[in-house]
């Protein structure tokens, strides 16, 4: 039997890049992972492999910015198998800009999407959780949720703001049988890390760079931020509440 055996899991910005791992390794310990992304197209297509590959994942759209999105992708998930065990919330964006530089809609978007979209995925699974009175919930923070990197002032300040969305429902709802935790990777490849890199120099020499920050000598696998998630979704790490795990190769170690 897999680690989440009959779970079912949300996972939101789930049609690449990470999300898209948690998926699978999920699903891979035996859960229902319901995909959702507000790039439809990428969510289904990342079902349609899962299944495939005889795995259990259906998909649906989400937007976490729009509450009518994130109802409707709520309710079919409890739909489904009439209970919700895990949320991962995982969708984000980054706004290259200065303290200087950054515009009210920038920060305003990057908020709105990193931050207040985790609260609302949160606010809405809370209830369904309650119903069984146990649930994991794991936030897509970041090492710049720790430490300021130039340029990265709107996605610092939600990712910052993440890791105290995380204490704050884990002292919460911890009683009633809720966890949760963040993760904190750090440079993974994905199409989010290569299009920060290309807007920073040479993506050759910046991965580079990049790598020899780190103390293992090459950048982050997908996949082991899929393992992350899915330790703290397993019920065998039931007294892990309101923490979080650097995945970053020892980089501030
Ligand atoms: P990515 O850009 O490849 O994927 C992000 C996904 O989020 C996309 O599929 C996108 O469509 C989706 N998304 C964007 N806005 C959305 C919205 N309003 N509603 C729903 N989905 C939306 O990024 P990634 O590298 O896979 O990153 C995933 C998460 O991990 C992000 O929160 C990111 O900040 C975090 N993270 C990534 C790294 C890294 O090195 N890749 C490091 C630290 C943290």
């Amino acid at each position: 039997r897999g680690r989440l055996e009959g779970k079912v899991v949300l996972v939101t910005g789930a049609a690449r890049g990470l999300g898209a791992a948690i998926c699978r390794a999920a699903a891979q310990e035996g859960a229902h992972v319901m995909v959702t992304d507000v790039d439809v197209a990428g969510a289904e297509g990342t079902a349609r492999q899962l299944a495939a590959e005889g795995l259990s994942a259906r998909a649906t759209v989400l937007d976490v910015t729009d509450q009518d999105s994130v109802d409707a992708a709520v309710r079919a998930t409890a739909e489904w198998h009439g209970r919700i065990d895990g949320l991962v919330n995982n969708a984000g964006i980054l706004v290259e800009a200065d303290v200087a530089s950054l515009t009210e809609e920038q920060w305003d978007l990057v908020m709105d999407v990193n931050l207040k979209g985790a609260w609302r995925m949160t606010k809405a699974v809370i209830p369904i959780m309650l119903e069984r009175g146990s649930g994991s919930i794991v936030n897509m923070s970041s090492l710049g949720g720790h430490f300021a990197r130039p340029g990265h002032v709107s996605y610092a300040v939600s990712k910052a703001g993440l890791l105290n969305l995380t204490r704050a429902t884990a002292v919460d709802f911890g009683r009633q049988g809720i966890r949760c935790n963040a993760i904190c990777p750090g440079s993974t490849m994905t199409d989010m890390l290569r299009q920060h890199l290309e807007s920073t120099g040479d993506l050759a020499a910046m991965t580079e760079d990049n790598i020899g920050r780190n103390r293992v000598g090459r950048l982050g696998r997908p996949e082991e931020i899929g393992a992350t998630a899915v330790f703290f979704l397993s019920d065998e790490v039931g007294y892990v509440n309101g923490s979080y795990l650097l995945v970053d190769g020892g980089r501030h170690a």
